[in-house]
């Protein structure tokens, strides 16, 4: 339906705006129709003078991308707020089955593992797409993928992506970013630790998401009552999030290569297209009994690691939502100190400061 839109039918006379299908921190969502052909689309306006900045980010490398696994970009404008303020505005294609964490929800908190190998394979394919244009997405969890009612999953709320400086030749780590934004219970170590953003910080982020899906819950649940803590064993600890109990073996060794602290050993996308978890080649069988499997235990060999991760920054996270690590956050680079033993979290009110 999305294709049907012209640019000319988004002319403000020539839609009619419905009602909100979603918020986040940054926009409101609404549900539009076009005057001339009932066409559906939303309209993603900003919430505060504060999400500008990210909409204005989002709607740049929206117009920049085009694949089935990415929520198509149909337009942008400048439209007037209910405080009488002028916001930027993004017209972007109907995803009818809403989020993941929607769907998640409405079947009963977990999903079959059968979808979420389907689901995770087209996000994989979005991530891809992504991660050759150099484009980190750097907010990945259920509520940021749409699900079409034909089963197709699509990335959305390019809110917090970044462009890696340069191309897909440059070095691992860009550490021109300057700032990061995020949802902090889904962030990579070195994302929190501010070394740097890599493509590969997705797919840690994506390891959440899965565990998500299995289980209804944010990662790190069962630490998230002290988020402080929960925070501080992310960046400095060896360990993973719980990964869910039911999951196949395929499955937890698709979570390991994932979740592997060492960026080196993290698996890409394009690797993880390869994975018997979700490559549609594999049978369960092949998969498990083959000595070429790729079923290696990944977590195991990290056991092994002797480096210990230190926490070597130091920067304020604005924290916009009430639960500070399950919400959106933006981060600004301070300074970077390689002092671990001056390592603390405080938070207070909207306030996080991670040192
Ligand atoms: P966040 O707090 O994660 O930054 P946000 O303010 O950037 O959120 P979005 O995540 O883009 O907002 O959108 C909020 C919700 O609106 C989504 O979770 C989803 O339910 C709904 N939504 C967004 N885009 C679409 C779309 N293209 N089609 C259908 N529903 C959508």
């Amino acid at each position: 339906m999305a294709q049907n839109i012209q640019i000319s039918s988004l002319h403000p006379c020539k839609w009619i705006k419905g009602k909100a299908i979603g918020s986040g921190s940054f926009g409101t969502v609404h549900l539009a129709m076009t005057r001339a052909t009932g066409a559906l689309f939303v309209v993603k306006t900003a919430r505060t003078d504060a999400a500008v900045v990210s909409m204005k980010n989002e709607a740049d490398i929206l117009e920049s991308l085009d694949s089935p696994h990415v929520v198509k970009c149909l337009g942008k404008d400048v439209m007037r707020g209910q405080d009488n303020r002028d916001r930027p505005a993004i017209f972007m294609e109907y995803v009818a089955g809403g989020s993941l964490w929607d769907v998640v929800e409405k079947f009963g908190g977990s999903l079959d593992e059968e979808v979420i190998r389907l689901y995770t394979r087209q996000i994989l394919h979005g991530l891809h797409y992504l991660h050759n244009k150099g484009i980190v997405h750097c907010d990945l969890k259920c509520k940021n993928v749409l699900l079409a009612s034909d089963g197709n999953v699509k990335l959305g709320d390019f809110g917090c992506a970044k462009r890696l400086a340069g191309s897909k030749d440059m070095p691992i780590l860009a550490r021109s970013w300057g700032s990061i934004s995020g949802t902090p219970l889904w962030m990579a170590p070195e994302v929190l630790r501010n070394e740097g953003l890599d493509t590969k910080s997705d797919i840690w982020s994506l390891g959440c998401t899965l565990i998500e899906m299995a289980t209804g819950r944010p990662p790190w649940a069962c630490d998230i009552s002290s988020p402080e803590a929960t925070l501080v064993k992310i960046v400095t600890s060896k360990e993973t999030p719980q990964f869910p109990k039911h999951f196949s073996e395929e499955g937890l060794d698709f979570l390991g290569r994932c979740f592997q602290r060492d960026l080196k050993r993290r698996w890409t996308a394009e690797e993880l297209l390869n994975h018997p978890f979700i490559s549609p080649m594999s049978t369960k069988q092949d998969a498990v009994g083959s000595p070429e499997s790729v079923l290696m235990s990944a977590f195991h060999d990290d056991e092994s690691d002797s480096d210990v991760d230190e926490i070597g920054c130091n920067y304020v996270c604005e924290l916009t939502r009430k639960n500070p690590f399950s919400g959106n956050c933006h981060m600004e680079e301070q300074m970077v100190k390689n002092h671990p033993e001056d390592s603390y979290l405080v938070s207070s009110g909207n306030w996080i400061t991670v040192r």
